[in-house]
């Protein structure tokens, strides 16, 4: 029994993960694209989760605004990096995941780190960034869970580049410049928390293995409903 599972030994093991799978967790590799509201839940779930690496990928600072949902960060890290706050948070969380940052934006120039991944967590805010990385998940051929959110409604979907007749994400979003300026529309912090939940929920499916959703999902917390869609691919994807 490794010294990731001591840790976690002291809970019941969940038929959902499994002892073997948590080894899993502890061998794998996730990049986070964009640590704003989603890149902070997301690695706060899979540092808990023993998630063994995380790669945070995002040039911004803290603001004050931002505290009203991006769940890492307080009121002493206004103006300090955003990777570097989370990493210094994550480490006290659990010392045993590795967490490695990049003070970057993801572009086609500058993506090399994110083949070491397992999976690609889209938690960027705007859709030139999701093309960018919709292409860059194909190139590398690594899974990528898209989210995206504004006010109480949100979309996620798994682009998987394994899998050949999915969808990607430019098959369903070509048309779709924008889903809302969220500065001007704003988003509830119970949003970007169910969003980000759903998100690693995926992303520990696919490093456990398991069957993760084909489907669009679409939901809007405050109405409660959640939908979900089958998306065919497009003939000249
Ligand atoms: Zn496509």
């Amino acid at each position: 029994m490794g010294e990731n599972m001591t840790r976690y030994s002291r809970q019941t093991i969940l038929p959902q993960v499994g002892e073997q799978g948590q080894e899993r967790l502890a061998a794998s590799t996730v990049a986070i694209v964009g640590m704003g509201a989603l890149g902070s839940i997301n690695a706060e779930l899979l540092t808990r989760a023993g998630v063994g690496k995380l790669i945070l990928i995002d040039d911004d600072v803290v603001e004050l605004s931002n505290l009203q949902r991006q769940a890492l960060y307080s009121e002493d890290d206004v103006g300090k990096k955003k990777v570097l706050v989370a990493k210094e948070k994550l480490n006290k969380i659990n010392s045993k995941t590795k967490i490695i940052v990049k003070e970057n934006k993801v572009d086609k120039d500058n993506y090399e780190f994110l083949s070491d991944s397992n999976v690609i967590l889209d938690c960027t805010d705007n859709m030139d960034s999701r093309f960018v990385l919709n292409d860059l998940a194909k190139e590398l051929k690594k899974p990528c869970v898209f989210c995206m959110v504004v006010q109480s409604k949100g979309m996620l979907y798994v682009v998987d580049p394994d899998k050949k007749d999915r969808a990607c994400f430019k098959d369903i979003f070509d048309q779709l410049k924008s889903i809302g300026n969220s500065d001007e529309l704003g988003i509830l912090n119970i949003t970007t928390h169910f969003a980000g939940t759903l998100q690693a929920g995926e992303a520990l499916k696919i490093l456990l293995g398991q069957q993760y959703t084909a489907e669009l999902v679409n939901f809007d917390v405050w109405d409660l409903e959640l939908d979900r869609y089958r998306i065919k691919k497009k003939q000249n994807c």
